[in-house]
Formats: structure tokens, C-alpha cells, sequence
């Protein structure tokens, strides 16, 4: 392939709609709605989208191996990405989070993808170590570029590199085309790759040495430990920190389930909150195991020391229907019931179905945390499935709040809007 020169510029032209989406801010443009394009486009270069009239309508990281054709960088006037962009980009993550954490708390979300205006790509601090985790082989030939930006503005002792699932074949194997985050004219492009891939890996260290063992941060004081090789997400649910801590005020006196418990986030702020005893029910012994690691690293708080814990092995559908034990807190934040839009439906039955379950092992006066991370289940939807569970349990009960994205985790157009949770009461 010769070099890419502005002349060569990857142009396309997309349909009306697409066109309309991007205008309102909309950062995905699917392949589907590619109408023209001057010529085969390569991951992680710029492609520059035109509008009917041949003006300039935004510009955006070019995917060809994902059904997001194109990420939107930026939509509007004309824009050169050069490094001075970037950096800015990346200040604006920052600014966006400063003042949100002080320094009981060092697991956060630095950058959340699309909705921090960075598509695909995420970055979250977990103490000293930052984990990058990239969900479009689109930044792979970016990598090294992103990496000097990161390190300029963010200390840290180590970076470790996540790849979703779907693009771990491509990062071994896809080829080093584009190497500047700079606009192509400004910079002449190097070489092309030798073909024989990045070579990346999911859970390669990136800078930095590898750690031995899990990493230990802080979250509202609470020491935690994330599996940043290997755990699910980056290693730990950060997204839930201000529903911990919701459950840790209401958790006193409580026998409380953590159903779901992955390592336990919930189960250590009830036990701080002063919860009587707390069960973590989860199929993965792993998450087990690292819950119970997750108690002893805070047993310096007495009410955690002086907390039943304990841990069960199973599927929590199963479990939950079949246990005759009663809870007075019960938290349901269970994986993704959605995966495609085509299973909402299904979806939406099921957290009735698992909710009306929970209701059923809560004692009276006992409060129930429902959570979705679905993305295909709106939240007003999601929300009406836990009311109707709790209405045909002809018990009483009353709503005490709803809860949906911390800051850290903005959704910034529909499609990033995942996580809700709602906390009923029953009376009864
Ligand atoms: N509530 C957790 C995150 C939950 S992630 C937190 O805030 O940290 C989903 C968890 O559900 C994972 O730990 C996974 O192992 C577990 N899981 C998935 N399917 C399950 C099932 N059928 N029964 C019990 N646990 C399950």
C-alpha cells in the first residue's frame, strides 16, 4: 500500500438518517449507513464524513472489522486531530472529574468512551495502576501515542492494557497502518506495518512492571482488590460505588444478600454500614474468594470484624427460589440479561420473574436494591418490571429512590445508558 497523503484522505458519504444522527451528537456511524467512500478505508485512520451539500460534518476513527464503521471524534466545523486535540480531549476528561474523589477513594473511571468523547475507549485508576481498556481495534495503531499523552498528565507506576472480547483476535494479528494520532499532512505517515500484527494482548502491561497479584485501592476508604489481568471489566464494578454506598446507610441491624456479589462490593460497605450478617451468592468461585479476601482487608472497621459473612456457590435464580432463609436487605444486580436488542423483551420478564423471586426472601420492613446493566432495557422499563413484581406480591411497599449513572460514568446518548437501579420498601 503507498502512503496515505491528504489527497488520499478517507472521505465518506453516509445516508440521510445517519447524517441527521450525527448532526444531534449521535457518536456511531454503522456500516450500513456508509453510503461513499473514495477508497478502502484502514483501521484507526481518520475518515472524514461530508454532508449532501459537501460540507464538512464530522470526522472520526475508521473501524472496518466492527459493524460501527465509523466513531465520531468530531462533529461540526471543521477540526484538525492534531496532538494539540488530543491532549485537550484528554484534559477535558480530567477536568470533568475534578473534585469528585479525594483520596479515600483512588478507583474511578478516568475516561468513559464514547460519552467522554474518547469512542471505544476506556480508562480507569485503580491507586497507582491505570487500566486501558479498548473495545475497537481502531486505537491499537494509536497505542503508543495515547500512551505518552497518558503518562504527560496522569501519574501512575503502571499501565495495563484490556481488550473486549471481540477484538482480541484483530489485536494479535491486525496489521501497524496508521502509527500518528496527528492529521496525515502533518506528519508523514511511517511505513506500513510488517503484517505480522500488534501483537497485543489482553492483559499485557503496557508500562510499568506486572503485577504479581491483584491491586488494592481505595473506595470510600474500603480497601478492595481488583484483577486488573484478568477480572471482569477492568477488575472491579466501579460503576456501583454510589449505590455502595447508598446500601452501606441503609444496611444497620440487617441480615443482608448480596446476590451476584462478584467480589463483594456491596457485602464490605452493608458490613461497614453495620448489617448483622451478609450472604454473597455467586456461581463464579473466583468472585467468592476474592469477596472473602475483600472482608479480611477490612477488618480494621469494627463493624466489618463483627459481621457474619459468608459465601455461597450457586445460581442465584436457583438459589433464591429454592433458599427458605429471609433477608431484610437484598441487593439483585445482576450480568447483562440483554445482550441484543431482540432479547429485551426476555429480558424484561426475567428481572420481573428474578425480583418477584428476591421479594419473596425478604422479611417484613426489608428493603430490595434491584439493579440492570442492560443497555437494550431502558430504565423506565426496567423500573416498571421490579414495581409490577412488587405490586403482585400484594405486599406493601413504598419507592425510596431510583439511581442511574455517577459522574465518573457519563452516558451521553442513549445507547450508553445501562445502569439503573431502584430501592423499594415493603412495609409488609
Ligand atoms: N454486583 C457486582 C457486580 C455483578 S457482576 C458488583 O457491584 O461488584 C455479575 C456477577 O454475577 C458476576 O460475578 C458473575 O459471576 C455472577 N453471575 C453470573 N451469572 C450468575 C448466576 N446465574 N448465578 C449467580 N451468579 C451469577
Amino acid at each position: 500500500m503507498s502512503v496515505v497523503s491528504a489527497a488520499t484522505r478517507l472521505r465518506l458519504r453516509i445516508t440521510t438518517a445517519a447524517e441527521t444522527a450525527v448532526r444531534s451528537g449521535h457518536p456511531w456511524v454503522f456500516s450500513d449507513s456508509v453510503q461513499q467512500s473514495n477508497r478502502a478505508g484502514q483501521s484507526g485512520e481518520l475518515a472524514v464524513i461530508y454532508d449532501r451539500k459537501d460540507k464538512f460534518l464530522a470526522v472520526g476513527l475508521f473501524d472496518p472489522d466492527s459493524p460501527i464503521r465509523v466513531r465520531i471524534l468530531h462533529a461540526g466545523k471543521p477540526q484538525t486531530i492534531d496532538a494539540a486535540w488530543w491532549q485537550s480531549r484528554l484534559e477535558q476528561a480530567l477536568a470533568r472529574r475534578a473534585g469528585l474523589f479525594d483520596a479515600q477513594t483512588t478507583g474511578y473511571r478516568l475516561i468513559h468512551g464514547e460519552s467522554d468523547g474518547w469512542p471505544g475507549h476506556v480508562l480507569d485508576r485503580y491507586d497507582a495502576t491505570l487500566v486501558l481498556k479498548l473495545y475497537t481495534a481502531a486505537w491499537l495503531p494509536r497505542l503508543d501515542e495515547i500512551l505518552t499523552l497518558i503518562k504527560a498528565k496522569i501519574p501512575c507506576e503502571r499501565i495495563v492494557l484490556r481488550l473486549s472480547r471481540n477484538i482480541q483476535h484483530v489485536a494479535l494479528g491486525a496489521s501497524n497502518r496508521v502509527r500518528h494520532l496527528n492529521t496525515l499532512e502533518q506528519f508523514p505517515p511511517l511505513p506500513e506495518g510488517d503484517g505480522r500484527g500488534e501483537g497485543k494482548r489482553d492483559g499485557q502491561t503496557l508500562f510499568g512492571t506486572t503485577p504479581t497479584r491483584s491491586v488494592i485501592f481505595s473506595e470510600s476508604g474500603i480497601r478492595f482488590e481488583a484483577d486488573v489481568l484478568r477480572g471482569q471489566k477492568t477488575g472491579f464494578f466501579l460503576d456501583q460505588r454510589e449505590n455502595r454506598r447508598e446500601v452501606e446507610t441503609l444496611a444497620r441491624g440487617r441480615r443482608v444478600l448480596n446476590a451476584f456479589s462478584f467480589s463483594g462490593g456491596f457485602s464490605v460497605y452493608a458490613a461497614r454500614g453495620g448489617a448483622v450478617s451478609v450472604t454473597d451468592l455467586d456461581i463464579s468461585p473466583h468472585a467468592l474468594e476474592s469477596a472473602t479476601r475483600n472482608f479480611a482487608l477490612n477488618k480494621n472497621f469494627p463493624a466489618v470484624a463483627a459481621c457474619r459473612h459468608e459465601t455461597v456457590q450457586a445460581d442465584a435464580f436457583e438459589w433464591i427460589e429454592k433458599s427458605p432463609a429471609k433477608f431484610d436487605l437484598i441487593v439483585l444486580d445482576p450480568p447483562s440479561l440483554a445482550k441484543r436488542a431482540t432479547e429485551r423483551e426476555g429480558a424484561i420478564r426475567a428481572y420481573e420473574k428474578l425480583n418477584a423471586l428476591g421479594i419473596r426472601r425478604l422479611a417484613p420492613g426489608g428493603i430490595l436494591v434491584a439493579g440492570s446493566c442492560s443497555a437494550h432495557v431502558p430504565a423506565a422499563e426496567f423500573f416498571d418490571a421490579v414495581r409490577r413484581a412488587a405490586l403482585k406480591s400484594g405486599r406493601k411497599f413504598s419507592e425510596l429512590k431510583t439511581m442511574q449513572h455517577p459522574p465518573d460514568h457519563p452516558a451521553g446518548f442513549k445507547e450508553a445508558e445501562y445502569l439503573k437501579v431502584v430501592y423499594l420498601k415493603f412495609t409488609s
